[in-house]
């Protein structure tokens, strides 16, 4: 998601694939998942501790089987921060290169990832229906309808919790991640887009939209939606793009 390197391996590594495709969670990445689910009942921590992993994982396989779509396999690493998708470089001649990929690729590839979580949502709020529950809708903001609240018959509070949690990260958290912020999968779409009108100077126009929107965001997220966190990352992520406009322009 928001880390371009991935932490190095340690002992407590959990190593396994999907589809051929290799993937590595870091113990801290369950540090952070506790702590995002930490806020609620403690008995429905296990359950937060799943939905984010599944959620995450899936978000990253839509990334990894985009850059397969190209021609390119890729590597998956959830580390502390989120998840990572890590290109492989391709065999060339007697070495290794990086695939070039064009920018609609490069914009296929970004919203592949939420693509993927929109999916697995779909999916979900089909079980609910096909099921005999229903889906209600909560207006984020009184101007966008998310269908967040599933109502089960079977299975008790548990199930409503799992079925509510998979919706509210795959669908909350898929919006957020395409605000138009560097280096989240919406600002990877912007810059390609404004690189595609303006080779010349569209990095750094992007830039400047991705630290404006990510102000922006932090101060709904603060005054609006009362989440501290989203404050934080936010106003981390614009105070980045800001100090790569003074670094580089
Ligand atoms: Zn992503």
């Amino acid at each position: 998601m928001f880390l371009f390197q991935p932490p190095p391996p340690t002992r407590y590594d959990l190593n396994f694939s999907l589809a051929g495709i290799p993937v590595r969670v870091h113990p801290l990445f369950w540090l952070i998942a506790v702590l995002l689910g930490s806020s609620g009942d403690i008995l429905l921590l296990p359950i937060w501790v799943l939905v984010i992993f599944v959620s995450i994982l899936v978000h990253e396989l839509g990334h990894a089987l985009a850059f397969r779509r190209y021609g390119q396999e890729s590597r998956i690493v959830l580390h502390f921060a989120g998840g990572l998708t890590i290109p492989e470089p391709v065999s060339w001649g007697s070495g290794y290169a990086n695939v070039a990929h064009s920018p609609n690729q490069q914009i296929f590839i970004s919203l592949a990832g939420p693509g993927a979580g929109f999916g697995l949502a779909a999916l979900v709020i089909g079980f609910v229906l096909i099921t005999g529950g229903s889906v209600g809708t909560t207006w984020l903001l009184g101007l966008i309808p998310l269908p967040l609240n599933a109502l089960m018959p079977f299975g008790g509070r548990i199930l409503n919790v799992l079925v509510s949690l998979l919706l509210w990260v795959n669908v909350f958290w898929g919006l957020i991640n395409l605000v138009p912020v560097y280096p989240l999968d919406g600002g990877n779409v912007s810059r390609h887009l404004i690189l595609k009108a303006d080779p010349m100077d569209g990095v750094r126009k992007s830039l400047w939209i991705s630290v404006i929107a990510g102000v922006l965001v932090a101060l709904a997220g603060l005054l609006l939606l009362r989440s501290l966190y989203m404050a934080l990352l936010f106003g981390f992520l614009a105070f980045q793009s800001y100090q790569s406009l003074q670094g580089r322009f």
